[in-house]
């Protein structure tokens, strides 16, 4: 059978749906034909005799494809953070999984992968306007989740060997583990000190052994939760005993804001963290692309908010959201290779070597030892739109989301998070609402959502349920899903 056309006919079927949620009608169809493939003590996972390619194919096209929600395939599924997949990534993404490159070890005799995951890893510095000169640590990961895991590993590697050497004792975390490690140091806790840190911290502190409840909450006000009080992480890392890493949400996910607001506090962060051996992680997984919009009045304060990240010790940034990428990508800069490649390095086993190169093999900076050719869509995107289209692309969703805000600041239905204030010029790619009307609030999303032209996440927001709506997907078209936007929450207003 011809499989190169079943290719074709399923990217094709994926790329033109252009609904939110997937058709009812073929969620039972599937659920059927599972039940129908499941008979007592038989497992419908893996059937006696094979089925062949040409039927397994048709039902993915015909069953599966069409119970998939299409995130990716409009420009109105604002749920989550959810970017969508640029048709160069997309299409490089596909001869990744048709070469099956294996990523692990440079040998640039024997492939240029390692060489392309370079180019591309300081293609993406240069994006986001950092010196990549500083941030020698760099390799892709699975996503913001996995680089928030590296971030807190190296931080809490090097916070815990600084305390180490002031005792005069040369072993590294790496060797001792942590609890060697604070026993050594005299160390009673580590902590990660945020603010609107996003959950996945959470899960990485569990999954580095620090635990979730190292994480410290030190929200600059009531009204600004996701900022971080300075004065109150100079008072934590004063305290003995232990040791901190200092963990910066470069976009809150509720709101989009930043924890810090600019250069100044940043400045300070670091002052702090130098002088108290501390590691400054900053979790950027989207708000990092705000440093690569335009240098205008329009994106001014954006750009000042997203300003000093270039002095913490570690940063996280997504590739599958804002980026536009498909899923699968993350990516981590770190500036002490020398930390990142002590707690990450595969190097003893012999066979592994790749020699001494500019260019460190990919199993000593990251989780994985084998691993997919992750660089090589983000490589097609940015070769192919130059700063300037990465530019109009973050454009685009920065403007469509303050169309949204500017469209709910006048509706009489609707009301602004946090505040009415949160509009204009301090709206990334966020927004955050709720209905006026409390019977409405309470059902607001599943409304939403059940227009299947639009899709928002649920949020709480002070107790209250809200509604997120968060822009980034390529595919944005302002002018023509404002019209769409406002049609459906009027309607939905309308008929309440
Ligand atoms: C989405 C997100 C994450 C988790 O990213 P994944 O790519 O889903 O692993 C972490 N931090 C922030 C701020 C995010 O928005």
């Amino acid at each position: 059978m011809d499989l190169g056309a079943y290719h074709s006919a399923l990217a094709r079927h994926a790329n033109t749906a252009s609904h939110t949620l997937p058709s009812r009608e073929a969620v039972d169809q599937l659920h059927a034909l599972l039940a129908s493939s499941t008979s007592p003590g038989r497992n419908p996972g893996l059937p006696e005799q094979g089925k062949g390619a040409s039927s397994v194919l048709s039902n993915i096209a015909n069953t599966i494809v069409p119970s998939l929600n299409g995130q990716a395939t409009t420009s109105r599924y604002y749920g989550f953070v959810s970017g969508g997949s640029h048709p160069v990534a997309q299409a490089a993404d596909n001869a990744v999984t048709a070469l099956d490159q294996n990523v692990m070890v440079h040998l640039p005799d024997q492939s240029a992968a390692t060489m392309v995951e370079d180019v591309a890893l300081r293609g993406l510095l240069e994006l986001v306007n950092l010196d990549e000169e500083r941030w020698k640590g760099r390799t892709f990961t699975t996503g913001a989740t996995g680089s928030n895991v590296l971030g807190l590993a190296c931080g809490r590697d090097y916070v815990l060997a600084k305390k180490l050497q002031k005792k005069g004792n040369t072993a590294t975390p790496d060797h001792l583990g942590i609890l060697g490690a604070c026993l050594g140091a005299g160390v009673k806790s580590i902590r990660i000190l945020s603010s609107g840190s996003h959950s996945t911290i959470g899960k990485a502190a569990s999954v580095v052994g620090l635990g979730r409840a190292s994480i410290v909450e030190l929200p600059f006000s009531e009204s600004e939760p996701w900022r971080l009080d300075l004065a109150a992480v100079e008072a934590m890392l004063q305290e003995n005993d232990s040791v901190n890493i200092v963990s910066i949400s470069a976009g809150e996910v509720n709101t989009g804001r930043f924890a810090t607001t600019g250069l100044e506090d940043m400045k300070r962060l670091r002052d702090l963290a130098d002088e108290y051996d501390s590691w400054i992680h900053v979790d950027g997984a989207f708000g990092i692309f705000a440093r690569s919009l335009p240098a205008t009045d329009e994106f001014k304060l954006l750009k000042q908010w997203a300003e000093g990240i270039e002095l913490a010790d570690s940063i996280t940034a997504d590739g599958h959201k804002c980026l536009n990428v498909p899923y699968d990508t993350g990516i981590f800069f770190c500036k002490h290779l020398d930390v990142q490649t002590r707690v990450f390095s595969n190097g003893s086993a012999a066979y592994l070597s790749g020699g001494s190169s500019e260019i460190p093999s990919p199993m000593n900076l990251g989780l994985e030892n084998s691993r997919r050719f992750r660089a090589l869509p983000v490589y097609a995107l940015l070769q192919s739109e130059g700063r300037e289209g990465m530019q109009q692309m973050f454009v685009r969703m920065v403007r469509m989301a303050r169309a949204v805000a500017a469209s709910i600041r006048t509706s009489e239905h609707y009301e602004l998070l946090p505040s009415v204030a949160d509009q204009g010029d301090k709206t990334h790619i966020i927004v955050l609402f709720r209905a006026k009307n409390d019977d409405l609030n309470r059902v607001l999303v599943s409304k939403i959502n059940q227009t299947g032209r639009m899709y928002v996440s649920g949020t709480m927001w002070n107790g209250q349920p809200a509604c997120r709506v968060a822009v980034a997907n390529w595919k944005v078209n302002v002018d023509e899903d404002i019209k769409v936007v406002e049609e459906i929450l009027n309607t939905i207003a309308g008929n309440s």
